[in-house]
């Protein structure tokens, strides 16, 4: 069983309530905020991207790191392997785990915040709201990352990588899981993403959805789905803390 999988609550009753609406603010607090990682709190997709267009471009698919960006935003490795594999043809053996910790490497190295992020996780637990990550990234990466931005202990278990559920984004699995480690209902939680996959996987576990629209034009957000947002300052008042 994933680690994750052992982690989840093994009832319903002790599930955590939404709190009650702050004085003069129509918005009710969520139980619990969900958070991507990449384009949420890092503002990693540009390192990302430039270390897959590389590998693609050594493998026969020239490609700059804006064209991998448009070909991959918020897909996990696996489903990035058949579109992959398809103009390529078969991919070596290791391909995925190799680039895997080549990704986890460079963020070790250099994990840039999106501004304001790390302060608006903060002010979410300053309010007593439990908080979680779900990522499309591997494991290892993922872990990197939310060192590398000082948040892994304000995570701590409650970290989700595709590795942990049976299905990537935008299949709800992750969110699902997520809410769970958090003891909330995914109706009672805030999903905080920026791309189409990771709204879609948002929307389908049941959860509102904030999409940050800093790499996906806010219209494309909301067509499917998500209250779009253009600056993490603003995250406090959508969530109804202020
Ligand atoms: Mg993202």
């Amino acid at each position: 069983m994933p680690e994750a999988a052992r982690r989840l609550p093994a009832c319903a009753p002790c599930r955590r309530r939404p709190p009650r609406p702050r004085e003069g603010s129509g918005v009710r607090p969520p139980a619990a905020v969900l958070f991507d990682c990449d384009g949420v709190l890092a503002d990693s997709e540009m390192l990302v991207n430039t270390v897959v267009a590389d590998q693609l471009t050594a493998l026969g698919w020239p490609m700059t790191p804006s064209e991998s960006r448009e070909a991959f935003l918020g897909l996990s490795l696996p489903d990035m392997v058949p579109r992959i594999e398809a103009r390529v043809g078969p991919l070596p053996d290791g391909w995925a785990l190799e680039i895997s910790q080549l990704l986890a490497l460079e963020m070790t190295r250099n994990t840039p915040e999106v501004p304001g992020a790390v302060a608006a996780v903060r002010a979410v637990v300053a309010a007593g709201i439990p908080v979680a990550v779900a990522s499309n990234s591997a494991r290892a990466e993922l872990a990197a990352k939310l060192r590398a931005l000082g948040l892994a202990e304000t995570f701590g278990a409650r970290v989700f990588s595709f590795e942990d559920v049976p299905r990537p984004k935008p299949w709800p699995d992750i969110y699902i899981a997520a809410a769970a480690s958090c003891g909330a209902a995914p109706q009672d939680c805030v999903v905080i993403e920026d791309s189409v996959p990771g709204v879609r996987a948002g929307r389908a576990a049941g959860c509102r959805v904030l999409g940050f629209a800093h790499e996906t034009p806010a219209g494309v957000l909301a067509a499917h789905g998500a209250e779009p947002f253009a600056a993490m300052a603003e995250l406090a008042g959508l969530l109804g803390l202020r």
